[in-house]
């Protein structure tokens, strides 16, 4: 099969969270499935180049459309691991991909739009005809509406569109004059079965169109997708979602083998393996590797060497993730005598201010490290480094840091909810058995919440530690790579590509 994802973010390329991840990963184990996948992203000014091969351009002189006007774009070719990458740059006079950031533009709408458009005339121009087009989340929504109505009818043939929501928070409502620019005549689309949003008539709602025009959608793990379709965790669109769950699937993400893996990392000090951890010899090599990692940071942080547990967060620091809970987790693992990394890729805006506060309180203390920036490096030495991994999300569409920290051998704490639910389960309390336990976690998020679990997670790292090592084993020995959720997206991609053929 032939899939071409529509997307704006590709780790390690351009990635700000976890939909950068889960491009790379779902795409090389579609590709290692002898398919054949593309990835159009915008050539955004702060890609990062080195992990890409015979970069050159694919296609001069693309004309594409906003509004009455007509833009020239470049588009650029490159070769990541398996899979073909194609970089739009955009020759509009707004520089809409040279803004130092992938999001938080007060014109994400036409960016994003603007590139929609653009990446289908790419196919449009250059003769492609995939099974399926792929589409992620709001920014790229209006492909769905797009290819529809405009494209079908210029002669474009897919066998169909998959929609993926990997967060139903942010959905891209705009104006009128946003499908107008993009093409489509707005007036016509102001409908509750196209892309009115249902709670402001009014507006447009670019990833309720993708919902809608969508021919299947997933929703990146089985609880996100039950929790979407009830009022509180619909953001809106939950009557939208029930409407449309015959095309619905919840499919759990996976984390690249590759990309996050302790025995060839190359941003760790010590390498560890983490395959088959099934004896205490193997399991020694986990705490000794493990350990050289974390006298590492602790150097690196000026944190004082101690027999103490850290605890660490590796985030975005925006409402999702609880950024009050990370600071009530801080203040608690001190109190019980641990230590706390945090690294934040923080937003500006209150929640920064707050951290940057925080990390002045703690500046001389020798059991904080604060660290606000985005930093892959970092952030793969942390999950090798730490004892305890805490993420106190109010929701989590399905969550990659729990994944990746179980991988890496350190337990998580979670918030029950989305995907934490379906990956976490509480070494004291899941109904599942024992030995499919692998962490701690907590139902409500709050303060109550965080120290219940936290706490108990402390003291059994000081005072039992073959419980300790067994929640350590137990979690690395899961298997959470893409091996497992591949079958279904094949399944879906087979079907639609039935239609091409
Ligand atoms: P989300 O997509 O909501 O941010 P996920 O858990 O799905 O959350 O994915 C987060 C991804 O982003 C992980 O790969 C994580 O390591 C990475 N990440 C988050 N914050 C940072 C940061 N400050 N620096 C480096 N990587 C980060």
């Amino acid at each position: 099969m032939y899939i071409v994802h529509i997307a704006t973010e590709l780790a390690p390329i351009a990635k700000v969270g976890g939909l950068g991840d889960v491009l790379y990963g779902l795409s090389k184990e579609t590709a290692q499935n002898h398919h054949k996948v593309d990835i159009i992203i915008p050539k955004y000014d702060c890609i990062n180049y080195l992990p890409l091969k015979n970069l050159s351009v694919a296609h001069r002189e693309l004309w594409s459309f906003e509004g009455p006007y007509r833009y020239n774009n470049t588009v650029w070719s490159g070769e990541l691991e398996n899979l073909n990458v194609f970089l739009v740059e955009t020759h509009h006079p707004n520089y809409y991909f040279s803004r130092g950031m992938i999001y938080g533009c007060p014109d994400d709408n036409d960016r994003f739009t603007y590139f929609s458009r653009a990446a289908l005339e790419y196919l449009f121009k250059a003769g492609k005809h995939p099974d399926v087009i792929h589409i992620h989340d709001w920014p790229t929504a209006l492909v769905g509406p797009l290819y529809k109505d405009m494209y079908i009818p210029l002669g474009l043939r897919a066998g169909g569109v998959v929609l993926t929501i990997h967060n139903l928070e942010h959905q891209g409502k705009c104006a009128l004059h946003n499908l107008n620019r993009a093409g489509l005549r707005g007036e016509n689309y102001l409908t509750p079965e196209k892309l009115q949003d249902p709670g402001s008539p009014t507006e447009v709602n670019l990833l309720k169109g993708g919902i809608e025009y969508a021919d299947f959608i997933t929703i990146v793990s089985p609880t996100y997708e039950k929790e979407i379709k009830t009022a509180p965790g619909g953001c809106g669109l939950d009557e939208t979602l029930v409407k449309n769950q015959n095309k619905l699937k919840g499919i759990l993400n996976g984390i690249d083998e590759t990309f996050w893996n302790p025995e060839i990392d190359p941003y760790l000090v010590k390498h560890y393996s983490t395959h088959q951890v099934n004896t205490p010899e193997r399991l020694m090599k986990v705490l000794e590797g493990k350990a050289e990692n974390r006298k590492h940071i602790r150097s690196h942080f000026r944190l004082s060497e101690t027999d103490a547990p850290i605890v660490a967060s590796v985030t975005r620091l925006v409402s999702q993730k609880g950024p009050h809970l990370i600071k009530q987790a801080l203040f608690r693992t001190l109190e019980k005598g641990g230590q706390f990394i945090l690294l934040g890729s923080a937003f500006s805006g209150p929640i920064e201010m707050e951290f940057r506060n925080l990390q002045k309180q703690f500046a001389k203390n020798r059991n904080v490290a604060i660290c606000l920036d985005t930093d892959e490096a970092l952030a793969h030495l942390i999950y090798a480094a730490a004892d305890m991994f805490i993420i106190p999300s109010l929701f989590e569409p399905c969550g990659l840091t729990q994944l990746i920290s179980l991988r890496y051998g350190t337990p998580p704490i979670v918030r029950s909810t989305g995907g934490l639910a379906d990956t976490v389960f509480d070494i004291d309390t899941a109904t599942i058995p024992i030995e499919k336990r692998n962490g701690y976690s907590f139902d409500f998020p709050d303060i109550k919440g965080v120290n219940w679990a936290l706490d108990r997670a402390i003291e059994c790292w000081f005072k039992d530690k073959k419980k300790w090592h067994q929640i350590i084993q137990q979690g690395i020995n899961m298997d959470f790579s893409w091996r497992h959720s591949i079958s279904e997206y094949l399944a879906i991609y087979s079907k639609l590509a039935l239609r091409q053929a």
